[in-house]
């Protein structure tokens, strides 16, 4: 009697039994028919054991009970093999028609139940082999087979739309099960099938199953492959769901690094006590509550708010970014939810404390807007439709237009142009704005390349950085090469860097200014007198001139306090050795006041707005042999 391979195969699948249902369960489809395989296959084993022994002994055995073992496990095969069908295509139905599988299913399978019940089968025992045969055998190959293939179907025909690592692990299955089955035909001593069936259960195991792998290590709790299938899931079924999503991702201080586990466990412990919501760890610094209804998200939502302006693990202050998503139908599945979860996480204000983002109709409109900005932007670039306009820049000692700063401008296809501020702050949040900054920059290049000095009158000219860019390792080694494969001269650039982007990317800011500046290059720092202004990071910074922002400019004529701030800033700016720029003067009285407060240069609507560069060119050469012949 070979029932060796057989037993080992049992052994196997009560194994993975044992962990499949020791571990909690979040109760995803896929997960509950796995279980169902694992008890098929588990009971296919044994029937396919006693049908062995039941044979062996049908001398001295009733033939109904020989029958029934060895067509039960006739059954057991069938049953194994419309359930994997099941598992290879669940996610290709919403709930009807998941249903209306199922029910079609049990049909074929209450069919086949039937035939195999009354069509004859026979045993066959010589020296090496052991085994039934017959119509019922036959029709259980022809209906398995039927599954199998229907099974193999679907993973390749809908290969797009089903998780891959599952249409990978099942096809891995059906490949073994075909192999052990054809060994098994040809060589009926080798009863090698229900093995084979068992290890493709710890295939599929260690691939998808594993509820180790989808536990977060940290903390226990699902992770976000799980969160994402049970979305899926409920979106299938036409559930609609509430989340809480509660993200540490730019709490980027060291102190809590340091203590990152011991809070972890504290918030995960703290989260869980919520019992009407399932808690899952989405990334490695942040959870997902997910509700039934958004009474409960909110009921949740303000008691951890509560909680959150406590402190946690030794006297440490956290300040999460929380996402809202009331009503998961804004969505029509999981991909379309997340790219509004994106969404709701770029724009936040860095510096802000606690934030909340719901994500509901509004944001959806918001985000289609921020989508067809961003196409805009990608098809004037690809369109080569960027130009620079210049805004000629007033030196007050050398009494003419020493500079002009290079404003993005976009022309659109109708011929009309755009000003940055309808699309500049959109694709800061992408980095759409690197590309823009940098064809900025080539323009600005080919521009010094083509006209000389002497026709510009024009010492150098101001190219805005942003943020991103300054983010950037390799901003310096590019900007470098652009200037090389234009010829320019270093000393003929002026960039314009924000504080926002010395607080941001402090450290790697320094590090390209001070390359670019040995290449000779200087710098300015633009919108000075807005956010948090602050002299610090003109000391740290090599920064030669300082640009106050039309904000400050029109308060200093506006507000006795602004008055006396501004006039100490100019006089420590010079101090320093420094330059000093005034934007947004618009009149001729302001201008004249900035004059005599000793502003170094002056740029406003009172000289001229931008530019276009033939325009440009004619006022330049206009003005500045108007203020000489003076
Ligand atoms: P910014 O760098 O502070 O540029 C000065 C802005 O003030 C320009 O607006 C300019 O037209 C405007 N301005 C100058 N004088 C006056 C005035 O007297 N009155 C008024 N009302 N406005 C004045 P613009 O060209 O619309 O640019 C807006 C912002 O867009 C810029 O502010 C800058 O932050 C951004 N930007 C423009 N071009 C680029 C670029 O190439 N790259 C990047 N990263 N940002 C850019
Ligand atoms: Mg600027
Ligand atoms: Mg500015």
């Amino acid at each position: 009697m070979n029932i060796i391979l057989q037993s080992g195969g049992l052994a196997l699948v009560l194994v993975l039994i044992y962990f499949s249902i020791t571990q909690k369960i979040v109760g995803l489809r896929s997960a509950r028919l796995y279980l169902a395989l694992l008890f098929c296959t588990l009971s296919s084993l044994i029937f396919d054991i006693s049908s062995i022994i039941a044979i062996t002994y049908r001398a001295i055995l009733p033939s109904v009970v020989v029958d029934f073992f060895a067509k039960f496990y006739l059954f057991t095969l069938i049953m194994e093999g419309s359930l994997s069908f099941l598992y290879a295509s669940f996610e290709l139905y919403g709930e009807k028609r998941y249903k209306l599988t199922v029910l079609s299913v049990s049909a074929i399978n209450t069919v086949a139940a039937a035939l195999i019940t009354f069509l004859p089968i026979g045993y066959v025992t010589d020296d090496k082999a052991l085994y039934s045969e017959g119509p019922a055998v036959i029709t259980t190959y022809i209906v398995a087979l039927g599954y199998i293939l229907g099974g193999i179907f679907i993973c390749i025909k809908y290969k797009s739309k089903i998780n891959k690592r599952r249409s990978g692990a099942v096809l891995n299955w059906y490949v073994l099960w075909c192999v052990a089955s054809v060994i098994q035909f040809f060589n009926n001593a080798l009863l090698i099938v229900g093995f084979a069936t068992a290890l493709g259960m710890l295939i599929i195991y260690a691939r998808l199953e594993n509820p180790e792998a989808n536990m977060d290590r940290d903390t226990g709790l699902y992770n976000g492959i799980v969160l994402r299938e049970y979305m899926t899931e409920k979106y299938l079924k036409n559930e609609p769901f509430s989340t809480l999503t509660i993200s540490f991702d730019k709490s980027e201080s060291g102190f809590i690094k340091k203590y990152e586990l011991e809070l972890l466990l504290e918030i995960s412990s703290y989260l869980t006590s919520f019992k009407n919501a399932l808690v899952f760890k989405n990334t490695s610094r942040e959870f997902v509550l997910l509700f039934k209804n958004s009474n409960n998200l909110m009921d949740a939502y303000h008691e951890i708010y509560e909680r959150f302006l406590d402190y946690w693990h030794k006297d440490i202050m956290l300040f999460p970014l929380y996402i809202l998503l009331p009503d998961s139908t804004i969505a029509k599945n999981v991909d379309e939810l997340n790219t509004y979860y994106s969404y709701g996480k770029v724009g936040r204000d860095d510096n802000s404390k606690d934030t909340v983002k719901t994500l509901d109709e509004a944001v959806v409109a918001e985000l289609k807007e921020f989508e067809s900005t961003k196409l805009f932007v990608q098809k004037a670039l690809d369109e080569n439709r960027l130009e620079i306009f210049l805004q000629p820049i007033y030196s007050t000692k050398a009494r003419r237009f020493t500079s002009a700063e290079a404003l993005v401008r976009i022309r659109d296809t109708d011929g009309s142009i755009v000003p940055p501020g309808l699309y500049v702050p959109v694709i800061e949040m992408t980095n759409l704005i690197t590309r823009v900054g940098e064809r900025v920059f080539e323009k600005v290049c080919s521009f010094l390349q083509r006209y000389s000095p002497e026709e510009t009158g024009l010492d150098y000219i101001e190219v805005n950085l942003s943020v991103a860019q300054c983010e950037q390792e390799d901003l310096a080694d590019k900007y470098i090469n652009i200037m090389k494969s234009y010829k320019t001269d270093p000393k003929r650039i002026n960039l314009e860097i924000t504080e926002s982007a010395s607080i941001k990317a402090h450290d790697t800011l320094l590090k390209n200014m001070e390359a670019l500046v040995k290449y000779g290059v200087n710098f300015s720092l633009d919108d000075f007198g807005t956010g948090e202004s602050n002299l610090n990071y003109v000391v740290t910074m090599p920064v030669f001139i300082v640009k106050f922002d039309m904000s400050m400019t029109q308060a200093y004529f506006k507000n006795e306090k602004a008055k006396i701030v501004m006039e100490h800033v100019i006089s420590m700016v010079h101090e320093m050795n420094l330059e000093t720029v005034a934007e947004g003067v618009e009149e001729e009285k302001e201008y004249e006041r900035l004059l005599k407060l000793g502003i170094d240069h002056i740029q406003g609507y009172y000289f001229s707005r931008p530019l276009a560069i033939g325009d440009f060119l004619v006022f330049i050469k206009e003005k500045n042999n108007l203020t000489e012949k003076e």
